[in-house]
């Protein structure tokens, strides 16, 4: 573990639904303060003084006069009131306008703060203050104005609406993501933001389909406010300095501007932030999290692109000159005002958040000379169907199939993107699978074939069989394998109807430490000498597959023919897909395996002829070294196990290690 520092903030926080009606009066209580000044934002008065009528005794006056960024004139009038009432504690119902005008009352007075946020804005958590004079924002951190007392009602936040809530959720969604990288990151906050990501980001379109979602809303908050825990902790990192210059000087509306950046600070920052973008793309169950967060945001409804909110083009060389200097020093890649421009440039024109992972790469202090996309709605055409498609899954009961699809969507989008694919092109894809379903039946499987020839069974075996020292490794399953093999004894023929030179193929199962491994079901299964299965056969015979069982000692041997190399079946759709690329059918001449032992893990394998002319071209991608073994070639005469062959056989041996299987998780009782 890094050294680390952290500051941990005090303050009780009251979360429920019904809390502020129910919890508010006897937790003001305990706070034993007795002349409130209570602050409530222009449309939830109302709100405000039925919430606090059970403790009417203790309110001096309420405060009405609540403006956005909190001007200097407001707070000074709130001051005075406070003042003239003689107040002993400040308690702000209402958005980030209202705790921030109470937090500007107690940065002057000490008065303690309570606040009843309705807002997903997260101030009510933070020690940070801010004040407007005319067009200049002047932020600050001081524990005073730090509330005492946070009660979190999700019934307050049913009235705001959609956009607003979406807007405000996501700007919870920039606190969690700029802690990453912000100057006073830690792990501790890190894991707060990772799991307010999580939150947020399942919430945030439940709420957008329904605002009377409660549970959703209750989430939602939740989110907002371990945000906001994130948030006070690590100060701003590069995001809200970018978003400080544009709300500031350029009147963008916080919360959208939020809602647009994010996305490419993420991708920008990421390539020096590896591991924070593996975190925030856990959380968010995204590989490509910059384009997740524009997915959300599109699906959301909300603008993607900063042109779309008021910025002119001509703002944004100035833009990225004021934002120059207030850029944190550690930012995880350099940010000069060249790279700066190029990063607002890619969002104001609403482009994919990826192409903002390139404008790190831009020497600062350089302007890049790219043209604007001229579709820049665009991206957020295509970023919107994803988006709706990963949010039809979102009813989904079992977690891995939701992994799962929203995996496979992510990616063939991504890939329908890559390659521009055009409605003839998919035509002719659809076209592709549907002949490679009519030509598959219980003894040809066209979509196995697919799977291998583009690599996917052997990812898949790699995936699932990780290298174990001294195990014999694993290869592809291939088409032919059939679960009804005939049995046959230690020392029998599997080659049935199966014609080819006799083969003799004989070794130890053990496992990885030597032990004999007695009882072992081997399965074999091979091509006839013209390189056919038995399965290919148009009269339905059986050759040249079976089962034994290894012997006590672990030792096993049996007959059969002589593998040859042969085509996987070229005839259908794989077939026409293998010659468009140049690419052959062959496969190298080998021997099928699988072998199971209790407790060890299943080994499904082939030995391969050494030699063959097809080792460095096999179809399917599945030679592996270790597994290529000679085949001894004999004249007519004794075998080893005394039989008498009277025609030229072949030898092979092949010592079987399986790797045993890790004991079973114990309940851990707790
Ligand atoms: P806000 O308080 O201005 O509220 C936005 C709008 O929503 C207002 O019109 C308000 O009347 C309305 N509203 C609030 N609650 C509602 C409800 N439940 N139903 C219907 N309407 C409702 O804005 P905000 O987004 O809550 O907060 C943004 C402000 O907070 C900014 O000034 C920002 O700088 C500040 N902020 C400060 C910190 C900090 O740590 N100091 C953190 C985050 C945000």
């Amino acid at each position: 573990m890094e050294p680390f520092a952290c500051d941990t903030l005090p303050g009780r926080v009251v979360f429920g639904a019904g809390a502020a009606r129910t919890a508010l009066a006897d937790e003001v209580a305990r706070l034993g303060v007795s002349r409130i000044l209570l602050i409530a934002a222009g449309g939830g008065e109302s709100v405000a003084r039925d919430l606090t009528a059970p403790l009417a005794d203790r309110i001096a006056g309420t405060f009405t006069g609540v403006q956005p960024h909190v001007p200097v004139e407001v707070a000074d009038a709130a001051r005075k009131q406070a003042a003239e009432v003689a107040a002993d504690a400040v308690l702000s119902v209402g958005g980030g306008s209202a705790t921030g005008t109470a937090k500007a009352v107690a940065l002057t007075t000490g008065l303690p703060v309570i606040a009843v946020p309705t807002t997903y804005a997260g101030s009510e958590v933070t020690p940070v203050w801010g004040l407007t004079e005319g067009e200049r924002k002047t932020t600050g951190v001081d524990a005073v104005v730090l509330p005492r007392l946070v009660i979190y009602d999700p019934e307050l936040t049913a009235s705001l609406p959609g956009p607003l809530s979406a807007a405000s959720g996501l700007n919870a969604m920039a606190h969690c993501v700029d802690a990453f990288w912000a100057p006073g990151r830690n792990p501790v906050s890190a894991l707060a933001a990772a799991e307010a990501i999580r939150v947020l980001a399942a919430a945030l379109p439940a709420v957008s389909r329904d605002g009377t979602n409660l549970d959703a809303r209750s989430d939602l908050l939740y989110g907002a406010y371990l945000a906001g825990t994130a948030f006070a902790v690590t100060g701003s990192g590069l995001h809200h300095k970018i978003c400080h210059v544009l709300g500031g000087r350029y009147g963008l509306p916080h919360a959208q501007t939020h809602a647009i950046m994010l996305p490419y600070v993420l991708a920008f920052n990421a390539p020096g932030a590896p591991e924070a973008a593996r975190q925030i793309g856990q959380a968010l169950g995204s590989e490509d999290p910059a384009a997740a967060l524009q997915a959300l945001a599109a699906q959301l409804g909300l603008p993607l692109g900063l042109r779309d909110i008021g910025l002119r083009e001509a703002d944004l060389a100035e833009a990225a000159q004021l934002i120059e200097p207030a850029v944190p020093a550690d930012n995880p890649v350099p940010a000069g005002a060249g790279a700066l421009q190029s990063l607002l440039r890619h969002a104001w024109a609403g482009d994919p958040a990826a192409t903002a992972g390139a404008a790190a790469e831009v020497a600062p202090g350089t302007v890049p000379a790219e043209p604007v996309p001229a579709g820049a709605a665009q991206g957020a055409r295509e970023a919107a169907v994803t988006a709706e498609v990963l949010a039809s899954f979102g009813g989904a009961d079992a977690p891995r199939y939701l992994e799962i699809m929203q995996s496979l969507v992510r990616h063939l989008h991504a890939f329908a993107r890559d390659v521009r694919l055009t409605e003839p092109e998919w035509q002719q894809g659809i076209d592709f699978l549907t002949r490679s379903g009519h030509i598959t039946d219980d003894r040809r499987q066209e979509f196995i074939l697919l799977s291998d020839v583009l690599g996917l069974s052997m990812l898949t075996v790699a995936i699932n069989a990780p290298a174990s020292a001294g195990a014999t490794e694993s290869t592809v399953f291939g088409p032919f394998f059939v679960a009804d093999a005939p049995e046959v004894p230690l020392g029998g023929d599997i080659a049935g109807a199966a014609k080819g030179r006799p083969c003799y193929v004989s070794g130890t199962v053990r496992g990885t430490a030597g032990e004999p491994l007695p009882g072992a079901r081997i399965e074999v299964w091979e091509s006839d000498e013209d390189g056919f299965y038995d399965v290919q056969y148009p009269d339905g015979r059986t050759g040249g597959r079976g089962w034994l069982r290894s012997a006590p000692d672990g030792g096993y041997w049996f007959w059969s023919v002589r593998p040859a190399p042969y085509p996987i079946p070229d005839d259908g759709p794989v077939g026409e897909l293998l010659t468009a690329a140049g690419r052959g059918p062959m496969r190298p001449a080998h021997l099928h395996f699988k072998v199971d032992v209790p407790g060890y893990r299943t080994l499904i394998t082939h030995i391969f002829a050494a030699g063959d002319q097809y080792l460095d071209r096999d179809a399917v991608f599945g030679v592996k070294d270790s597994l290529i073994t000679d085949f001894a070639e004999h004249p007519p005469g004794p075998a080893p196990d005394g039989r008498l062959i009277n025609a030229p056989w072949t030898s092979v041996t092949f010592d079987i290690v399986l790797a045993s299987l890790p004991p079973a998780p114990q309940d851990p009782g707790i």
